[in-house]
């Protein structure tokens, strides 16, 4: 059970594999003013950056639930590099589905909202393992600006327009799903660049000691294509953020 193999090649050193840095996550995490002890279930936890320092600056515990092998390996590694290893645990396992035994003050899914099957269903799945008055944290992109033509919408890794809204509508969104949105942090062009950039010098690095590797030609061109095509497409149009929800 794992994730296409390119996102292991591409994201392998990434902490963060979304567009947050780790100040965004350091404010987050104060911005829910979080008792110590707090439960929180983070489902597609990615390398559990998060729940590791979250664990650390505010004593939460946690449960992270990811399809990644290699990202799990590494959340449970920088568990016991932070010294939170008691505090938090990953498992490796499809989220779809997954409802914590024990309901929790915080239920996530950061960047991966297709496990539940988009924001709504997300939002359901997560709901099933919260306590009342327990908050959501959905991260999810958005349109910055809304792309004139489906050709653009295209160069954003092959996005179409349907597949986000523009800000406003996102939050209107949740209103309409019964939810208040009580905090949010969005992510800038910086921490695009932090995650998009990233990935060039991963692949570099690979691609020169993977050269015979079957993947090999669709990373090159991927490396070929990929910066230019950033520049023009998703750190313009593309925006992301991490939503706060609670049930009306
Ligand atoms: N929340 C993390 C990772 C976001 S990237 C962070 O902030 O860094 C999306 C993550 O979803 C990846 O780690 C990927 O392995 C995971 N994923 C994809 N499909 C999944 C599924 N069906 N169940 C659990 N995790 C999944």
């Amino acid at each position: 059970m794992d994730i296409p193999r390119i996102f292991t090649i591409t994201e392998s050193a990434h902490r963060i594999h979304n567009p947050f840095t780790p100040d965004k996550y350091a404010t987050l995490g104060a911005a829910l003013r979080m008792e110590k002890g707090t439960r929180i279930l983070d489902l597609g936890s990615g390398s559990g950056e998060m729940l590791c320092t979250w664990a650390r600056d505010h004593g939460i515990t946690g449960t992270g639930v990811d399809l990644s092998p290699l990202f799990t390996e590494q959340a449970k590694l920088r568990a016991v590099e932070l010294g939170v290893a008691d505090k938090v645990k990953f498992i490796h396992a499809d989220a779809a589905g997954y409802v914590s035994a024990e309901k929790v003050g915080v239920a996530a899914c950061i960047g991966a909202t297709w496990i539940g099957g988009g924001v709504a269903g997300t939002i359901e799945l997560l709901a099933r393992s919260l306590r009342p008055g327990g908050i959501i944290l959905i991260g999810e992109p958005y349109w910055r600006q809304l792309p004139p033509t489906e050709e653009v919408a295209k160069g954003c890794e092959g996005c179409a327009i349907a597949d986000f809204l523009i800000l406003p509508e996102l939050i209107a969104s949740f209103g309409r799903l019964g939810y208040d949105v009580v905090e949010m942090v969005l992510a800038d062009q910086h921490g695009w660049d932090r995650y998009e950039a990233a990935k060039w010098l991963t692949m570099r690095r690979w691609l020169d000691t993977n050269p015979g590797d079957e993947m090999a030609k669709e990373v090159r061109d991927k490396l070929t294509a990929d910066p230019a095509l950033y520049a023009a497409y998703t750190r313009e149009y593309l925006g992301w953020g991490v939503f706060a929800l609670m049930k009306r």
